[in-house]
């Protein structure tokens, strides 16, 4: 069952082998198991379900938390030829029908919908009748109280499959989930724990850097001009906070967009599509941007505050580096931040225990910024994995072999300066007594006759207050979360002050690009811009960054040459193999080695989704002339309760049909009876309440009969 797996892989999505963990959950899924699956962002969750999908008889529904992520996935799906569809507040009422009679008529292996869907009734219902063979969870954390993101709605995928006339497996994804969150979400949807895969957390293509008293805009501004030609997300926590940091990017002529929920809903699909379509290249956001962006050449993430919890961070920092290229995640930590984040904490309707619990969550956030462990490793192994494997010798921490500096003589100069100053002023002020400056504040506080008046006049205010907010950062200074924060004495500040303890410094962070890149790889970026406005989806849903680096290095002549390259299948080399091969025949200055069969070449111009024509008659032309069910569905390729369901719907149009091949009298008046007692169509309860033998298709056909009668 694996080969036929890893034929489909290569077929439709052009890949050799699978990755770490997907063929286990792969073989789980097609045993028939129901699987809890959990790999980081960007380990190719989806490819576990999609691939089981093309082999499962009938249709696999994914329950997936936002409408953006399925446009991207359908589309993604569509351009390497796989049949998919969504359902979801989107769509108009007509496109709805539409869809939903396509559904029906099984022209779709895939269906996307959102799980508030599931809370009307009608639509399950519409459900019960189809021919699902597959329920799959994505972001199934949502389902659990204690995950990052619970979401009410996700508890009624539960009954919603219990309710289903046949089991269907169920596959739950997630990239995040500690073992209280994997245990409830096994629980609630009666998932054998023994069939939980988890594939390893750490995520081997990013670099973790938290960077402490720096001053943030001029280590953004620092940061996104070395990397003026990459994605990237800067995070921060409040909404003023974005709109600032965004309007300082624009000033200093840096093209950046910005996502927060304060904005109108337009605007944030605008910024939301500029951002996917490559337009701008930076998006300043709060939390609220994200779920569901799909995007996978984001080259860096940057927290320009302290994230909440460690989950919240890693599912944040995971958007960088979906296609598994290099890519960076840092934290600009300052120790106020502890503060805004705990009074967000305050603010919520939460109860008390579940405030501590937050709280304690926060801590474990702040313990990252502080340790000196590789930091890769300490996010693994807050997710409960035991063994991690060594270090991962690129973040911060590992990185950091340079000689650290002996501060002791400032910092003792600036937490004296704190102390005779009454621990009742602001590092500003600190930080002007230190430079000793001539201000009214000073004359007024006479704090010109202090001893530390003047102790760092050699340093700019600027490298001062940058000290102070170290100082801050490791603990020696705390800043009170009133309206103008003041500067007060730790307990660690004692150790100095009292115990002479030595006190360093790392050297500066330095900021380096976070790779190069070469000239045919960017001329075939700019193609599949264009390709990707003339098509309107996202450019990463033509070819990924990581495919486009691979035609960069394999420089495909040739259809053939072509088909190699990571990423490429038949459904992507007719759809664009002439563009690119054209890019790279140009670059290297050489004739194309073949030509393209050009019935099969429908490179730039082919709409992604194509018209298809219905084809219920079809089948019930079949039916009619004599053949079974079975035999239809076979060679037709559908499912007998799709082939079911075009008999019915022609029926409904008005087609003659030979009944006593369907119902004898007697089962035709039992359903009668029931749907006219039962004052429903419903097929549920209509079934429940007739003998076991009488079929939902026949029950099916006797409605439609009825409606036709009328
Ligand atoms: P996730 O949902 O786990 O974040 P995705 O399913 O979006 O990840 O996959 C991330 C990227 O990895 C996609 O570009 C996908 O095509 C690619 N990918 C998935 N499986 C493989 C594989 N076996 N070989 C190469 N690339 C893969």
């Amino acid at each position: 069952m694996l080969n036929k797996a890893e034929e489909l892989l290569q077929k439709y999505f052009g890949y050799s082998s699978f990755r770490k963990g997907q063929a286990e959950i792969i073989e789980s899924i097609l045993t028939g198991n129901d699987t809890l699956a959990i790999m980081p962002t960007g380990g190719g969750k989806s490819i576990c379900y999609q691939v089981p999908a093309m082999i499962l008889d009938g249709l696999t529904i994914v329950i997936s938390p936002l409408i953006s992520l399925m446009k991207d996935q359908v589309d993604a799906l569509d351009n390497v030829g796989i049949s998919s569809t969504y359902i979801n507040s989107s769509l108009s009422v007509s496109e709805l029908r539409e869809r939903m009679i396509r559904i029906e008529e099984g022209e779709y292996k895939i269906l996307y919908i959102a799980p508030e869907r599931l809370e009307a009734y009608s639509f399950r219902e519409m459900l019960y009748s189809l021919p699902i063979s597959m329920i799959a969870i994505d972001e199934a954390h949502c389902i659990s109280q204690w995950g990052h993101d619970f979401r009410p709605s996700y508890r009624s995928i539960n009954t919603f499959i219990h309710d289903l006339p046949e089991p269907p497996i169920v596959v739950a994804l997630t990239a995040t989930a500690t073992k209280e969150v994997t245990t409830d979400i096994c629980t609630l949807l009666s998932i054998n724990e023994e069939n939980t895969f988890v594939t390893g957390f750490s995520r081997d293509n990013l670099t973790f850097n938290v960077v402490k008293g720096e001053n943030k805009r001029d280590f953004i501004k620092r940061y996104v001009k070395t990397n003026s030609d990459q994605s990237g997300i800067i995070y921060a926590s409040t909404r003023k906070e974005v709109d600032e940091l965004c309007q300082f990017l624009n000033k200093t002529g840096i093209s950046a967009g910005k996502y927060h929920a304060g904005l109108k809903e337009e605007e944030r699909a605008d910024q939301q599509e500029k951002f996917l379509y490559d337009e701008f290249s930076i998006m300043v956001a709060t939390n609220a941007f994200g779920m569901g962006i799909n995007k996978s050449n984001i080259r860096f993430v940057i927290h320009y505050n302290l994230p909440k919890n460690i989950e919240a961070y890693y599912q944040e920092a995971g958007r960088a580096g979906r296609d598994g290229e290099p890519s960076e995640c840092t934290i600009l930590f300052a120790g106020q931040d502890i503060q805004l984040q705990k009074f967000l904490i305050e603010q919520t309707a939460l109860s008390l225990d579940k405030k501590m619990h937050e709280f304690h969550k926060l801590q474990q956030m702040v313990d990252l910024c502080h340790t000196e462990k590789c930091i890769q490793s300490y996010i693994v192994e807050y997710f409960g994995e035991e063994n991690p494997s060594s270090a991962c010798g690129k973040c911060v921490n590992c990185r950091d072999t340079s000689e650290r500096i002996d501060v002791t003589k400032e910092t003792l100069m600036v937490l004296s300066c704190v102390k005779r100053m009454n621990e009742k002023f602001g590092k500003t002020l600190v930080a002007q007594v230190l430079k000793g400056s001539n201000n009214k504040k000073i004359a007024q506080f006479k704090f010109h006759t202090l001893s530390t008046y003047g102790l760092m006049k050699n340093k700019t205010e600027k490298q001062i207050v940058e000290f102070i907010d170290f100082l801050v950062a490791e603990g020696f200074l705390a800043m009170t979360s009133s309206r103008y924060p003041v500067l007060e004495l730790t307990q660690k500040a004692l150790l100095v002050l009292v115990e002479k303890q030595a006190v360093y410094k790392k050297q500066q962070f330095t900021i380096k690009a976070i790779e190069g890149n070469d000239e045919l790889f960017e001329k075939l970026k700019q193609t599949r811009r264009e390709l990707a406005q003339e098509l309107k989806v996202p450019p990463y849903i033509i070819f990924s960054d990581s495919s486009l680096k691979d035609m960069s290095l394999v420089c495909p002549k040739n259809t053939t040459e072509f088909l190699s390259v990571k990423g490429v299948a038949q459904t992507k080399l007719e759809r664009y193999g002439e563009a690119f091969i054209a890019v790279v025949c140009d670059f290297l200055k050489v004739e194309r080695e073949d030509e393209l069969d050009t019935e099969k070449s429908q490179t730039t111009i082919k709409p992604i989704t194509q018209e298809k024509t219905s084809s219920h008659l079809h089948t019930f032309q079949m039916y009619r002339d004599g053949n079974s069910i079975s035999s239809i569905s076979e060679e037709r390729g559908l499912s007998e309760i799709t082939v079911q369901n075009h008999i019915v719907r022609s029926i409904e149009e008005g087609e003659e049909v030979d009944w006593t091949k369907i119902v004898t009298k007697e089962e035709e008046r039992l359903i009668k009876e029931q749907v006219i007692s039962l004052e429903t169509e419903l097929l549920k309860p209509i079934k429940e309440a007739l003998p076991q033998e009488i079929s939902y298709f026949q029950i099916k056909a006797v409605i439609s009969k009825m409606k036709v009668e009328v």
